[in-house]
């Protein structure tokens, strides 16, 4: 890995955003010795409930690439199926149709495999890793688009990376997303998430959906001890604190199995809550 300031060549590749699209391109290309400017404005492990329940499709396609080595060293759990609860009714669906295990998905911390990601990355020579906020794309006569300019978090002073090819991964509140696509970001729900500390799963191993509340909400492992349980807030405006106690304890808590009550009760008391936006 190097820093920003011993460089001022033309690089393979300019990432905008080391999250995790871009972070895992980097990890793919970096051992194939491709130069790489990786561009973040913050390198701290966050703390967020978006990316914690990866489909065995994820968790394929990080076979496929090499890169499933990645989900090992920081106590991330298998998922093998869904476990399906409404009123007195519940089942569950593996992802294997016999009695393997192979086809997995994976319950995790996802600032704990961001991080895991970007060790890995940046253990290559080939990638410059640069702490800084992209505030432009730099475009030629031609409108192509010949590398970035950026503030540098330590200096606060503006620098350029010029690159061949350049790659805004810059996540869901990109500022580059209204010139680079026609997508209409849509808000459709809220997530709440909280966590359940020691709650014994009905169906180990698996992501628990229940339906026969006023709103759905379902609850997956991210570490041994730890189980996310996601509560939907229906509309496009953020709940408030208020709201969100409300929503919890009358369209929530009374329909939760009598095996969470316990763990579920300890969660609400640690009032520790967090929102993120469901959006397309
Ligand atoms: C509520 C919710 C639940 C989800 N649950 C799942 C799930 O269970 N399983 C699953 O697989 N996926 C899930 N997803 C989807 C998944 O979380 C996202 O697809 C994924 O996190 C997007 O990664 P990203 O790298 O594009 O963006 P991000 O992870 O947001 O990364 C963007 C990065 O860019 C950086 N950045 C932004 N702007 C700049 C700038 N100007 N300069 C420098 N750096 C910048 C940020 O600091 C950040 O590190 C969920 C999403 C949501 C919203």
């Amino acid at each position: 890995m190097n820093t920003s300031s011993e460089h001022n060549d033309l690089f393979d590749i300019c990432i905008v955003g080391a999250g995790m699209a871009g972070a895992t391109i980097a990890a793919y290309l970096a051992p194939r010795g491709i130069k790489i400017a990786l561009i973040d404005r913050e390198y701290t492990e966050k703390r967020r409930i978006v990316g914690e329940l990866l489909q065995p499709g994820a968790v394929q396609t990080l076979k496929k690439m090499g890169l499933e080595h990645l989900l090992e060293g920081f106590d991330a759990q298998p998922v093998y199926g869904y476990a399906l609860f409404n009123n007195d009714k519940k089942f569950s669906i593996s992802y294997n149709s016999d009695d393997s295990t192979d086809y997995h998905g994976v319950g995790l911390h996802n600032g704990r495999f961001l991080q895991k990601i970007r060790e890995d990355v940046l253990k290559n020579e080939s990638v410059t890793q640069i702490h800084g906020t992209v505030s432009e794309l730099i475009e030629d006569e031609k409108n192509i688009v010949t590398g970035v300019k950026y503030r540098e978090k330590h200096t606060r002073e503006y620098k350029t990376v010029n690159s061949k090819l350049t790659i805004t991964s810059d996540g869901f509140f990109s500022s580059f997303r209204k010139d680079l696509s026609n997508n209409v970001k849509t808000i459709t729900s809220f997530f709440i998430g909280l966590v359940l500390k020691d709650c014994e799963l009905i169906y180990p191993g698996h992501g628990h959906v229940f339906l026969s509340a006023p709103t759905p909400f379902i609850c997956y492992p991210i570490s041994s001890t730890e189980t996310r349980l996601l509560i939907d807030f229906p509309g496009d405006k953020a709940p408030k604190k208020d709201d969100i106690q409300e929503h919890i304890l009358t369209k929530v808590a009374p329909f939760l199995p009598k095996e969470f009550k316990e763990c579920f009760a300890n969660a609400m008391a640690e009032d520790d809550f967090k929102v993120m936006p469901n959006h397309y």
